[in-house]
This record gives C-alpha cells, structure tokens and sequence, in this order.
C-alpha cells in the first residue's frame, strides 16, 4: 500500500478530468434517451430500506381514509384553498401562519441537508420510493435483472418481447392510476373521489378529467422519465451544490482506502479492485467514485454492492459508506459545526414561533369594514347610527354563535342578523353603532368592537364612527 498522503495525491490528480460531468448517463452523444438498467440491488442497506418503504407506503395508502371529526388528517385542497394538517383546518386567513410554517421547512431541509446531503433524497422521497421500491421491483419482477432487460430490449418484437413489454404497461398504468386516485385524494379529500365512482363521471367530470391527467402523468415518469426527474427537475438537488461542505454525510467512496485501484492484495493497490458493481447497480448510471455528484441520490445500492465485493475478496466493509469528506481525507470524527450550530437556533426560533401562532390561532376570523356609500344617520334623542359590514370565517368545525359589543364607549349595537357562523364557513352580515351626539369630539371617532362568544372575547376589532363635522 502507498502512503496515505500519496493515495489523496494520486487521486485527486484522477479527478483532475472533470469531464463525467459534462454528460449526464441518461442522454446518449446524440441527444437521445438513455435507459438505464441498473442491477437489481440486494444486501443489508436495500433491505432496510425495503422495510422502510414499506412503511412509507402501507402510510401513503392508510392517510386519506383517517379522520378527526369527520374531516381527513391531511388535505392540501389548492383548488378551494383549504388545508388541513394534523386534522386542523387552515383558511387563507391564516397565510402568516402557513408562511412561517413554510420557511420552517425550508430552514429544516437546509439544516437535514447540511447535515446529511440527499438522505431525504434515498430514504423518504416518494419518487425515489415509488421508482426503485414499487416500478423498479415490478419491472425486475417481469423483465429480469439488468443483462436479462438488455437482451429483451436487443431482442426482436416476438412473443416473448411483446408479452412482457405488455405486462409491463398494464401494471404500470394500473399503478399509476391507483396513485393518481391517493393522490387527488389527498387534494380533494378521498370521498371526493369515491363520489367519482358512485355517481359517475359525468357528474364529476372535473374530477375524472385530473384523475386521467395525473395517471399519465405518474405513468409517463415512471415509464419513461424516471431517474431524470431527480437529475433535471428536482429543484432539491440542485441545492446540493450549495449546501453540502466537508462534513455533510454522504454516500461517500473512500479514496484513501481504495486508491490506487487494481487488482486484489497486487502490491502498491487499494482496496478497490475496479470491478465497477458500484457503477452497475447505480440507478442514475455514475460512478461514485468521482466523488459527490448531483447525481447520486443516496440510494445506498452501492454501498451494498462494495460491500459484497469486500466479503468476497476479504477486506472489511465500508470502502463506499455513510461519510464526510473530513471522515474520509483527515480521519475527523463528525462534528456538529458552527453552521450547523446557527440553522439549529434560527430553527429552534422559528418552531417556538410558529407553536405559539398555532396555540394562540383564533377559531374565528373578522374583518369590519363601513358600508360603501353610507354617511351617517340622524335618529331622534340627538343620537347617530353608523351602518357597518362585517366579514367571519368559522375555522372551526361547530356552528359559532357570536356577540358584538362596543368597547370603552357607552352606546349600542344593532344586529340587522344574528351572527350564526356555519361551521368551516365565511358569514357576512350588517350592523348599527348608534352614539350620542355628545360623545362624538370630531367628524371621525375611533371606535373598538368586541367580538364575543359565550361571553369570550375572540377578537377586538377597530372601526371609524361618522358624524356630523363639528
Ligand atoms: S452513487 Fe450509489 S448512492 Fe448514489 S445514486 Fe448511485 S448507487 Fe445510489
Ligand atoms: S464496488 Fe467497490 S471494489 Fe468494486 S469498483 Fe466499486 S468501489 Fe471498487
């Protein structure tokens, strides 16, 4: 073995050629698609992750149909801008709330990221679990591992071809179709969706219309597409560029063990003895020993096929493994650094924030506005009316009835309805503040109104009193 100082030097001379970079292994020289038939992967990280997946699935089919009260744990329903989380309904009343929520997130993933690089990417992300642990599993199911897929794909259309290319459609689409019906469910709610099939798709043709649309979507990716969704249109790989540094855990292959690679206990040799099982088993076709790439989407399939290679010419496991740069090059233990030290506080400020807006979120929304195009009214006993309009939104799921009360000034308030707020509903009804003359000090009095129910302030709401210039 050479030193340590020299096996860094020897490779990071190799990589002085960047040109891997230059193509990705899904387009051909000529512009074309390339399909990648990676070798079907097997060892302890594909089954734990397998058993993973599992889960994730057996939740992604299991949530629509769970309710709180009547309504889903979890519905993002764009179309009519409610949202449900946890079994609580947003309005877009609540945007601040959602908001801070979102750059929660967002400070999150920088922070996983930082810390971890594309574990999300390997482990949690539904298209790389729905690719490599439902399509992928499928298609090696039908087709045959890696050699067996090539020579179909080499093969005359016969009846061998046309068979399991067949098979491969029919169950591709039916999946994508079951997807599609979870995933609108998860937008519109599952009984929305279950309408579909009791009443039929003339009545809910808008419903049928985005089902077939995300069918084909689903099936198109998964077909076709597939990894290239994580190479060019994920926007969260992109970010790996400029999150990751020298203590991101990573996929990593360790340069300093394995270079220069040649063949088995070969004097001067590493341990890597090139026999490329980590190339043929990689989903999106790279190398990882070029070291990071946006590529890699941490699936850890490598990692068990080194590590079976490692068995068998007997050298400890572990030549491509979880590990930071500084692991690898400096022999550093991982350390918590002072950027992640900064994401955690911004993080942990920004949680404690947004549980306090979610504890102290009202059940009730208000707005009061004057009536447009009505001045003031004279009434008898030298008192004056103001005619007003106010805007409610019921976030809650019970009927809420509300008082209205003037706050700090002697006076009156006239309901033209009663304020009945239908549950998970927007009310608006009219109102008279009656004062007396004598308590107007200008032609614009401030007032405040209480809005109440069972005696409960919810909100203190202000409002611009008219009255005759003094
Ligand atoms: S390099 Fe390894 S971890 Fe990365 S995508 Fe390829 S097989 Fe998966
Ligand atoms: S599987 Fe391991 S030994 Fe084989 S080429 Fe890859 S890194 Fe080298």
């Amino acid at each position: 073995m050479l030193p340590e100082s020299e096996n860094i030097a020897i490779y990071k001379k190799s990589l002085m050629d960047q040109s891997f970079r230059d193509s990705v292994a899904t387009i051909t020289k000529e512009g074309n698609r390339n399909y990648i038939s990676p070798q079907k992967p097997k060892g302890k990280m594909y089954n734990v992750r397998s058993y993973f997946s599992y889960f994730y699935l057996v939740l992604f089919f299991t949530l629509p149909f769970l309710k709180i009260g009547g309504e889903p744990v979890f519905l993002i329903n764009i179309l009519e801008r409610k949202f449900i989380l946890f079994g609580k309904i947003f309005w877009p009343q609540d945007f601040f709330i959602f908001a801070i929520g979102l750059l929660t997130f967002v400070v999150f993933v920088i922070l996983f990221t930082v810390a971890f690089g594309r574990l999300f990417c390997g482990w949690a992300c539904p298209q790389t679990i729905f690719m490599e642990m439902v399509f992928r599993k499928i298609e090696f199911w039908i087709e045959g591992d890696a050699t067996q897929q090539r020579k179909l794909k080499a093969m005359p259309w016969n009846t061998e071809k046309l068979l399991k290319r067949g098979a491969k459609i029919v169950v591709f689409f039916s999946l994508s179709f079951l997807i599609a019906n979870f995933f609108l469910g998860y937008i519109i709610g599952i009984d929305e969706v279950g309408k579909l099939v009791e009443e039929g798709i003339f009545v809910h043709f808008g419903t049928f219309s985005a089902l077939i649309i995300f069918t084909f979507v689903f099936f198109f990716v998964y077909l076709w597409f597939r990894e290239q969704a994580c190479l060019i249109v994920c926007p969260y790989g992109r970010l790996q560029g400029v999150l990751l540094d020298k203590n991101s855990i990573l996929v990593a292959y360790d340069y300093v063990r394995g270079e220069p690679r040649g063949k088995v206990n070969e004097a001067g040799n590493g341990d890597c003895v090139n026999c490329h099982a980590c190339v043929r088993v990689c989903p999106t076709g790279i190398d990882i020993r070029n070291g990071t790439q946006l590529e890699c989407v941490n699936c850890t399939a490598c990692i068990d096929a080194c590590n079976e290679i490692m068995d068998h010419i007997g050298k400890p496991q572990g030549l491509i493994r979880y590990a930071s740069e500084n692991n690898i090059a400096n022999k550093e233990k991982t350390r918590y650094t002072w950027r992640l030290k900064l994401y955690t506080i911004v993080l942990t400020a920004l949680l404690s924030f947004l549980a306090i807006l979610l504890v102290t979120r009202a059940d009730v929304s208000a707005r009061i506005l004057r009536t447009p195009g009505q001045m003031y009214q004279n009434l008898p006993d030298h008192k004056i009316s103001n005619l007003y309009n106010i805007k409610l939104a019921n976030k809650t799921r019970r009927l809420i009835h509300l008082d209205l009360k003037l706050e700090g000034l002697a006076g009156e308030i006239k309901l033209v309805n009663q304020v009945d707020v239908p549950r998970e509903s927007y009310f608006q009804t009219s109102f008279f503040v009656v004062l007396n003359k004598e308590q107007l000090k200008a032609r614009k009095t401030k007032i405040k109104i209480g809005v109440y129910e069972n005696g409960l302030k919810m909100e203190t709401l202000s409002a611009v009193f008219l009255g005759p210039s003094l």
